[in-house]
């Protein structure tokens, strides 16, 4: 795989004194800085069914997603980058003006196909797409190689210097990849940015084979739901920032840094407990807030 900086990667100690007066530790993993648009977590779910793609000798990448949609560039960003073609099936009529996220993919190559929000949620897929010249990722990258490709996330980090590893859900792949790397040894503690996703839990166990992983998947901290904000997250994010000059995404990364900071406050951590916060990336999400939003 071309273009991924692993090297960039570090684990950045947040320092606070409401976390030292707790006796909790907090560091985050910065997955963020492997790629400018492949960031975070989605070329480790995308890893394995590239290599299934390729040992099936399929060079044309098919999947889904809305138009805010990180694993959208990212598939198109892989694609481009490691010769395959790519085709995004997107949620909903095209629109008059492309969101940033579809611009981008679009330049690198992807073939935007829009269809009616009815026919994406009944999984309706084109006919001139149904043969075998391609090679189908479901929205998000869910299912077992996406699993598996987030495991490798674990690779990056001690699992014994941490108690809890904690990261921002949506479709809840990566939560299962890190249930898999962790087995018991670390709670999973997952943010879920859908409103009210209660399907989640079940989409997250049917990836593991353990029926009773050591995971919470928590749904207080969607600020009104997919993609939706309120200012005190984004007056978060930048006093975030501020603080520790970590740069995070309202979609995704500024949920969960909110909610476990939160959790942190409500004492849902034991004293001693030591955090790991997975940076999945995802900044070029803020692309679509106004500027001057955010102060970085
Ligand atoms: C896609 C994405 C997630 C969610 O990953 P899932 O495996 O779908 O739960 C989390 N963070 C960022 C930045 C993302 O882009």
């Amino acid at each position: 795989m071309q273009n991924i900086h692993f090297d960039n990667i570090t684990i950045d100690k947040i320092d606070d004194a409401v976390y030292d007066k707790e006796n909790i530790a907090v560091s985050v993993l910065r997955l963020d800085k492997i790629h400018p648009v492949i960031s975070g977590n989605k070329w480790f779910k995308l890893r394995y069914y590239l290599e299934e793609a390729k040992a099936v000798n399929k060079k044309n990448i098919l999947t889904f997603g809305g138009a805010w949609s990180n694993h959208i560039i990212a598939t198109a960003a892989v694609c481009k980058t490691n010769g395959y073609t790519s085709t995004g099936i997107i949620r909903g009529e095209e629109p008059a003006e492309l969101s940033p996220a579809l611009m981008m993919a679009k330049e690198m190559g992807m073939n935007l196909v829009f269809i009616s929000r009815e026919d994406y949620s009944n999984k309706i897929i084109p006919e001139q797409f149904i043969n075998e010249e391609y090679f189908i990722i479901s929205e998000g990258g869910y299912g077992f190689k996406g699993a598996e490709g987030a495991a490798t996330i674990a690779d990056f980090f001690k699992k014994e210097n941490y108690t809890h590893i904690c990261c921002a859900a949506g479709t809840g792949t990566m939560t299962a990849g890190l249930a898999l790397a962790c087995g018991t040894q670390n709670k999973i503690v997952a943010i879920s940015v859908l409103k009210n996703n209660l399907e989640i839990e079940k989409q997250v166990c049917l990836l593991l084979p353990d029926k009773k992983p050591n995971l919470e998947i928590i749904h207080d901290y969607h600020f009104g739901g997919y993609a939706k904000l309120k200012p005190e997250l984004i007056q978060f994010m930048n006093m975030l920032y501020n603080k520790t000059s970590v740069p995070s995404d309202f979609i995704y990364t500024g949920k969960l840094f909110y909610g476990i900071n939160d959790l942190i406050l409500k004492n849902y951590f034991h004293s001693g407990s030591k955090l790991l916060l997975i940076h999945s990336g995802g900044l070029q999400g803020n692309a679509s807030l106004r500027k001057g939003t955010l102060i970085f």
